[in-house]
């Protein structure tokens, strides 16, 4: 007799390891490594999410009503074209789930947030990767890697690991180049964090399309990872299937209401966004000094090169004996770099005098 064996593709699947969170025999640490929001969740939020606790013999409201309203109101979208996730993570598995089966081909940019190969592979589809123009997502060679079988196309942007985005106009003529039966799914986990006028989280291109979505989170600016919480935008029909396929009640209570506070405390998601501002670069130019290769990003992390796997791996010992924790990018095929999140000022100034000590050593 055999042992149950699952369908094919799932023993291919590597289970997805999150960012590492302590550093063994030390008490406090750094916590760099999943990008979280660096001021913590909203003091809003976290009433919120006490205050919900007095009713958690109650079911959620399945249909997040009130947070889909919160949000239509924030960003100046039709609730009704909102469906909520438990993270966007859910989202982006659902979509595949939809939209791919067995031998269909998923795309993505070469160095593309990890979860889409997995995503792929999960419902038996075959993740197909699109080479990059120093590490940015290269329109030309996407489109180039478009077949007949291609049913989901995945691009982060701004981009996780890379911290790099595409403009507007590129996102347009990709779109614009895929025929009209592949769904795009954009992918703006930190679209909050860019400020630039040559840039659009989605919400033109799904306006103005039947085959785009835009995934966001709540895990970044607004700090709540720990909540599982997300949302896409998209065409009635698309989010009809979503609401399908679905669980009932996929988003808690306590997330529905601390997500709905968040939305609300303006002032906190700007004084993150602020500390990004201000750090972001400020990290940047002092890897630079150090002879380091940060890339340039527009998220609230930096991709730091460290010219080969042995000094990333190096540079990764020396920083976590130091209590600081970046992340590996192995998972990536980016071995010889490091990602390290923008932290407080406490905690970049950690992370330069760390490395300033690593590049020091003889
Ligand atoms: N997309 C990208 C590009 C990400 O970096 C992440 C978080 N690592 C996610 C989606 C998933 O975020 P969450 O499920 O926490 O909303």
């Amino acid at each position: 007799m055999t042992a149950p064996q699952p369908r094919p593709g799932i023993m291919t699947m590597a289970p997805y390891v999150g960012g590492k969170d302590t550093v063994e025999g030390r008490a406090t640490v750094m916590k760099l490594s999943s990008n979280e929001g660096a001021l913590g969740p909203s003091p809003k939020a976290m009433e919120a999410y006490a205050k919900a606790a007095a009713e958690l013999h109650r079911y959620p409201d399945g249909g997040c009503e009130k947070l889909r309203a919160a949000i239509g109101r924030h960003y100046g979208l039709d609730p009704a074209r909102i469906v909520c996730g438990a993270g966007s993570d859910e989202l982006l598995n659902l979509l595949v789930r939809a939209y791919c089966g067995p031998g269909d081909e998923l795309l993505y940019s070469a160095h593309g947030f990890m979860m889409y190969p997995l995503n792929a592979k999960g419902v038996g589809a075959i993740p197909v990767t699109a080479p990059e123009k120093d590490l940015r997502t290269d329109v030309d060679a996407m489109l180039a890697k478009v077949t007949t079988k291609t049913r989901v196309v995945c691009l982060a942007n701004p981009n996780n690991p890379t911290g790099s985005y595409i403009t507007r106009e590129d996102v347009r003529r990709l779109h614009a180049g895929l025929p009209r039966q592949v769904l795009l799914v954009l992918d703006a986990a930190y679209a909050e964090y860019v400020s630039r006028n040559d840039y659009d989280a989605g919400v033109e291109l799904v306006n103005a399309a039947e085959n785009v979505v835009m995934c966001r989170t709540f895990s970044k600016i607004y700090a709540m990872g720990g909540l599982r919480l997300g949302w896409m935008y998209g065409p009635a029909a698309v989010i009809d299937v979503m609401n399908r396929l679905r669980q009932p009640f996929n988003v808690n209570a306590a997330a529905q209401a601390a997500g709905i506070a968040a939305l609300d405390d303006v002032a906190h998601v700007d004084a993150t966004r602020t500390n990004n501002d201000i750090w972001l670069p400020w990290l940047t130019a002092e890897l630079t000094r150090l002879g380091l290769q940060p890339r340039p990003s527009v998220g609230n992390f930096v991709l730091v090169g460290f010219g080969s796997q042995a000094r990333a791996e190096a540079a990764n010992a020396h920083m976590m004996n130091d209590g600081v924790i970046p992340r590996m990018m192995h998972g990536y095929g980016l071995g010889d770099h490091l990602r390290i999140t923008i932290g407080t000022e406490d905690e970049v100034k950690a992370v330069r005098d760390s490395l300033a000590r690593f590049v020091a050593q003889p």
